[in-house]
């Protein structure tokens, strides 16, 4: 479906980026996603959240619809669009359904994009085949126990043994894991050379010697699992050595940052419900003999979610259309990240205020956006690391270097 968008998106970008609204092609595919959001994800949002369930029904129409290959090249069925694209459609997913928002931008961002910008044509053919239509999901295994924001420090370790990669360690916090077919797994082949022996391995699931930690019991994003893989003399072919050897820290760095802007949309998506949660319940909650938007408190607490939200947008699709338009995003990405997922949690908090007692129970919406809303400003790079490297690229600008 979202192939059809194909032709005319790709000459859109940078140039033709308008700061008054999206592109019409754009425009489209965001009504498409919105529409499937309100029709399939939106009515179950808050059923997938109480039992932890994954949307493995969800996620094969939406695989069919294009949305788990964005930015996939169609010569293996992806929907051959671009970074503002993949923004919009996850914006809507996550609109209708806070976790399935994770599944959806962490398979797009740290799996089908890692291995179109650095899978070898023999890999392609192995790791993506299923992955862009959604029978099949991929995770990325970069952090640990010991190491989240210090990715550098991982201990995972792979040795050389004839012609396969002998891989241990517990790689921790790993979106989709449960379910995933296939994992980029981040291991030091030499930690001697400390982040320079980073490399990064593809590793079919379920493979020998790996198994599964517990699924985490988490606070939000409770339709997306999370988990541990724990690798004990996990075999890996030579030829699964994704990008080159002892650049996985540079690899990993690089996809980031187009994950970054997945995880901004998402914050996005789940900001925007809990406006339109908020707003219509002001609408028809009577206090005083009024509705209370007619208050001036409610009304201030709406006016700075709206103008918080649309910042944020506008900095996510400007990180997006400089990535489409190739040049360095690293600090558009990070401002959008941090800006949107400020957005969200300030969005999520001030609904349950709106909403008083009723913010606080499951009959609304309002508690699971503020639950889901909280992780955007942890995962993929903590709200502290977004602002040391904004810092330290706005410090380069003036010449001065922070480290
Ligand atoms: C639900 C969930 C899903 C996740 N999915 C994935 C995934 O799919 N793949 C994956 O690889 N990882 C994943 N992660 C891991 C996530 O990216 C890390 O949790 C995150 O990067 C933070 O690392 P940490 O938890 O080790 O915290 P730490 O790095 O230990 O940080 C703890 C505190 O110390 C502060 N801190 C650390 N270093 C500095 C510094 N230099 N300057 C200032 N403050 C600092 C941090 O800001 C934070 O406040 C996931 C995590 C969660 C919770």
């Amino acid at each position: 479906m979202l192939k059809t968008f194909h032709g005319a998106i790709k000459h859109t970008g940078w140039r033709c980026f308008s700061l008054a609204s999206l592109p019409e092609t754009h425009a489209m595919l965001k009504k498409t996603c919105r529409d499937f959001a309100e029709a399939n994800l939106k009515p179950i949002a808050a059923k997938l959240d109480k039992e932890h369930l994954f949307p493995r029904e969800q996620i094969k129409e939406m695989g069919a619809l294009g949305l788990m290959g964005v930015n996939g090249s169609p010569e293996y069925g992806g929907a051959g669009l671009d970074a503002l694209a993949f923004s919009v459609a996850v914006e809507e997913i996550a609109w209708g359904c806070g976790g399935t928002g994770t599944i959806v931008s962490v398979h797009n961002a740290l799996y089908v994009n890692v291995l179109e910008k650095f899978g070898t044509k023999q890999q392609k053919e192995i790791f993506l085949p299923g992955y862009l239509d959604g029978s099949k999901i991929g995770c990325f295994a970069l952090s640990e126990p010991g190491s989240g924001s210090d990715a550098g420090s991982l201990l995972a370790t792979a040795n050389l043994d004839g012609d396969v990669w002998i891989l241990n360690g517990t790689k921790a916090w790993v979106t989709s894991g449960c379910e995933s077919s296939a994992a980029i797994v981040f291991a030091n082949i030499d930690r001697k050379k400390k982040h320079k022996g980073i490399t990064a391995f593809l590793v079919p699931m379920p493979s020998e010697g790996l198994s599964l930690g517990k699924k985490e019991e988490k606070m939000g994003i409770r339709a997306s699992s999370t988990c541990n893989l724990i690798l004990e003399d996990v075999k890996v072919p030579k030829n699964n050595v994704l990008g080159n050897i002892g650049e996985g820290f540079k690899l990993a760095m690089t996809v980031l940052d187009g994950a970054r802007i997945g995880i901004s949309s998402q914050a996005l998506g789940i900001a925007q419900a809990a406006l339109d949660c908020a707003v219509d319940y002001a609408g028809k909650r009577i206090a005083f003999g009024v509705p209370i938007i007619k208050m001036q408190s409610v009304q201030q607490r709406i006016a700075d979610i709206a103008c918080r939200l649309e910042s944020a947008r506008l900095l996510t699709w400007r990180a997006a259309a400089l990535q489409d338009s190739g040049v360095r995003f690293t600090k558009a990405s990070s401002m959008a990240k941090l800006a949107a997922s400020e957005a969200a949690t300030f969005a999520a908090h001030s609904c349950i205020q709106i909403l008083g007692g009723m913010g606080y129970v499951t009959d609304m919406p309002a508690e699971r956006h503020y639950r889901d809303a909280r992780i955007t400003e942890v995962y993929a790079g903590i709200t502290d690391i977004q602002k040391l490297v904004i810092a330290d690229l706005v410090a380069k600008e003036y010449g001065i270097d922070t480290r």
